[in-house]
C-alpha cells in the first residue's frame, strides 16, 4: 500500500489547527471595501456635513475616524463570517443574513457562540471531519498523535504520555507520523 500522505498533507493540516494566520482569510472584497467607506466616512465628516463656526476641527477628525473605524471593522467582520461559515460547513445564506442585519454586532456575537467546530477532510478516504478528532470515524486514519495506552491526545514531540506515563516509543510511529522520523 502506497502512503497516501506526505509532510505538505500534515503541515496543512496544522496551520489550519493552528489558526496562526486566521486574518488572512478575510476577502480581498472586503478589505477594498473597508478601505472605501472608511474614505467615504471621512469626506462626510469633513467636507459634506456642514460644520459651523462653533465645530472644531479635532472634533470633525475624532468622528470621522471612530465612524469610519467602526464601519470598515464590521466590513471586515462580514468578510471574515462569509469565508469562515464554509469551512464550518453551515448555511452561508443564512449566517450573512444574521450578521448583517441584528443591529449593533448581535449577529457576530450570535454567530461566534454558535458557530460549529471547523471541518478537515480524512486524507485517506476524504470523509469530512472536526478538527478535534484524534481518528478518521470512517477509516480509522489516525489524525493525530495520540497514547498507545490510554489513548489521550499527546504532543509529536513527547517521549512518555503526560496523562498516564506511557512509554510513547514503545507504541511505534504511526504511519502517518513515520515521515518526522526520516528526516
Ligand atoms: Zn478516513
Ligand atoms: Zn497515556
Amino acid at each position: 500500500m502506497t502512503l497516501p500522505f506526505d509532510t505538505k498533507t500534515i503541515r496543512a493540516q496544522s496551520s489550519t489547527a493552528g489558526g496562526d494566520d486566521e486574518l488572512s482569510i478575510i476577502p480581498t472584497w472586503s478589505v477594498i471595501l473597508a478601505v472605501i467607506v472608511f474614505a467615504a466616512a471621512q469626506y462626510l465628516f469633513h467636507e459634506v456635513l456642514p460644520h459651523g463656526r462653533h465645530e472644531m476641527l479635532p472634533m470633525r477628525l475624532l468622528m470621522g475616524y471612530s465612524w469610519g473605524t467602526a464601519f470598515a471593522s464590521y466590513i471586515l467582520l462580514v468578510g471574515y463570517v462569509s469565508r469562515d461559515v464554509k469551512r464550518r460547513n453551515m448555511s452561508a445564506k443564512l449566517w450573512m443574513l444574521i450578521v448583517i442585519v441584528m443591529p449593533g454586532g448581535i449577529g457576530a456575537v450570535v454567530y461566534f457562540l454558535l458557530r460549529q467546530p471547523i471541518l478537515s477532510r480524512c486524507p485517506h478516504c476524504t470523509t469530512e471531519i472536526a478538527s478535534s478528532y484524534h481518528f478518521c470515524p470512517q477509516c480509522q486514519f489516525q489524525m493525530a498523535p495520540v497514547c498507545g495506552q490510554c489513548f489521550r491526545g499527546v504532543q509529536i514531540t513527547d517521549v512518555y504520555c503526560t496523562q498516564c506515563g506511557h512509554d510513547l516509543a514503545a507504541d511505534g510511529a504511526p504511519a502517518r507520523l513515520r515521515v518526522y522520523g526520516d528526516q
